[in-house]
């Protein structure tokens, strides 16, 4: 077999056929994952990852099960794709309330599920990031981030929180944002194709 082997971060080109539909499901082979592994990318391909020392059959089986789980990811990414910003302008002090009641809530809900504790959340308007995480353990946020649609909202508050644990944004970071939020590449790609829009927004 002419399979690629790759270290883990990038996938390897290679096609093979999904079993149970026939569709198409890029696999790569790891030498770094201990099984096998399902993700699901912004454009709703899907790509299987096999454990280098691990069985192809095994892999495909794993897929089979993932289907509903698949089927539930691609359906979320859809909701969010192409969801623009939806407004031309927005009263700055009204906004700011907004998005500080949300992160609040966010901030709640998401540093329970990850048995983080940030120190305090400052609402900002930056022209470059949609958030920070201090030293200190502050979050700071862009208050246009309540403009974005809620999961996208949610991916960046969960992203800040992942740093508490983390710094930088090496391979465990983002293993700790994709066990936190699965599709969360969808969201990152909401932010780069809509993010400019965001920051047109005119703040009155
Ligand atoms: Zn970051």
């Amino acid at each position: 077999m002419n399979k690629p082997v790759d270290k883990g971060a990038r996938a390897a080109p290679f096609a093979g056929r999904d079993a149970t539909r026939g569709e198409l499901v890029t696999e790569r082979i790891s030498v770094r994952a201990r099984r096998p592994w399902v993700t699901v990318r912004p454009d709703g391909a899907v790509v299987l990852t096999i454990p280098l020392r691990g069985s192809r059959a095994a892999a495909l089986r794993f897929l089979d099960d993932s289907q509903p789980w698949i089927e539930r990811t691609r359906a979320r990414l859809a909701a969010v794709a192409d969801v623009p910003p939806p407004v031309a302008s927005a009263e700055r002090r009204a906004l700011r309330a907004r998005t500080e009641q949300l992160a609040c809530q966010l901030l709640d809900q998401e540093s329970a599920r990850l048995g983080l504790r940030h120190q305090g959340l400052r609402i900002r308007d930056p022209r470059s990031r949609w958030g920070s995480c201090g030293p200190d353990g502050h979050i700071m946020l862009s208050m246009r981030l309540a403009l974005a649609p809620p999961e996208v909202f949610r991916y960046v508050v969960v992203h800040e929180l992942c740093h508490l644990r983390w710094h930088g944004h090496g391979r465990r970071f983002w293993d700790l944002v994709r066990r936190q939020m699965p599709e969360f590449e969808a969201h990152r790609a909401w932010l780069r194709r809509h993010g400019a829009a965001l920051h047109r927004v005119v703040l009155t």
